[in-house]
């Protein structure tokens, strides 16, 4: 593979980043992941503006300008030949002598990579749905920043995996925030629920295209908490991420969520996301 590291182009065994790297020794780095399908990048401006906002929030510059992001992008998808994949970009602060206070002069790094997933839009998942557990949510507390500090969510998922389940759905005070790498969704009374953006939970670029579908679809949406007894009793499930789309839930905690089949909400949103994500996509 052909990997980006500030401004150039290596073979992935060629690249290099600092020990001192704030982004290895803190987390100190945040992170974007844009799916591909047919060679072009879905939704590349959502990233591009979180990226802009999760950098903001830490105070980082952003290390290059948008259009050069974008043309780094398609560089990437046209040298590594992707036609279905992802590309992963990650902005560290840099690398300092290691020091807890934020420096005041260093010079982000920048790396991208990318995944070929050929089949990526119609993976056999999204036909099955996906088997949830939940586990606690003992994240920090600014998941809307988009951070490379991934451990717990890493652990929950291998936890998930452990149980005999696909992910896990987070907990916090009774009510789910999101699954560990995607936003949750049930639908009661034919209603849609997610909870309503906050610190609490990552603002997915694919949650604001889907609602925004849906409503446009004159679906009803309500924007909320909700408990895990209102999960595990839903008429439907499903999550959202860029690299997974929409994808059904079938079981929670051992139990199937309706008839324990992927549903027609799900199924239709999953549907009108894909073609409307593929006409816009650059
Ligand atoms: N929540 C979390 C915790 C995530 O890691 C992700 C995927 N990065 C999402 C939600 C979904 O966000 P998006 O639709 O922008 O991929």
């Amino acid at each position: 593979r052909i990997v980006h590291v500030n401004g150039e182009y290596f073979p992935e065994d060629q690249a290099r980043v600092s020990v001192f790297d704030r982004g290895f020794l803190f987390a100190d780095a945040v992170y974007e992941v844009t799916s591909v399908l047919d060679g072009k990048l879905i939704d590349f401006p959502g990233h591009a503006a979180r990226l802009a906002r999760s950098l903001a929030e830490l105070d980082m510059d952003m290390p290059v300008t948008e259009e050069e992001i974008l043309s780094i992008h398609r560089e990437m998808v046209t040298r590594n030949d992707i036609t279905d994949g992802l590309v992963y970009l990650q902005v560290t602060r840099g690398a300092v002598d290691r020091d807890f206070l934020f420096p005041e002069d260093a010079q982000p790094t920048i790396v991208l990579f990318t995944q070929a997933k050929p089949g990526l839009a119609d993976s056999p998942a999204a036909r099955t749905g996906l088997k949830v557990v939940t586990l606690p949510d003992r994240r920090w507390g600014r998941r809307d920043i988009k951070t490379v500090q991934l451990l717990y969510p890493s652990m929950a998922k291998t936890e998930a995996k452990r149980q005999g389940a696909d992910d896990a759905w987070l907990v916090e005070d009774g009510h789910v925030t999101e699954g560990t790498s995607n936003n949750a969704y049930i639908v009661r009374n034919g209603t849609i629920v997610t909870r309503q953006l906050g610190e609490e939970i990552l603002h997915g670029i694919t949650r604001r295209a889907v609602l925004a579908f849906a409503r446009e679809a004159q679906m009803k949406v309500e924007e909320r908490p909700f408990t895990v007894e209102e999960a595990r009793s839903a008429e439907e499930a499903f999550v959202t991420s860029a690299s997974a789309f929409v994808m059904p839930v079938v079981e929670i905690d051992g139990r199937p969520v309706g008839d324990g089949q992927p549903g027609p909400v799900a199924r239709r949103l999953r549907e009108i996301y894909l073609e409307e994500s593929r006409k816009a996509a650059i």
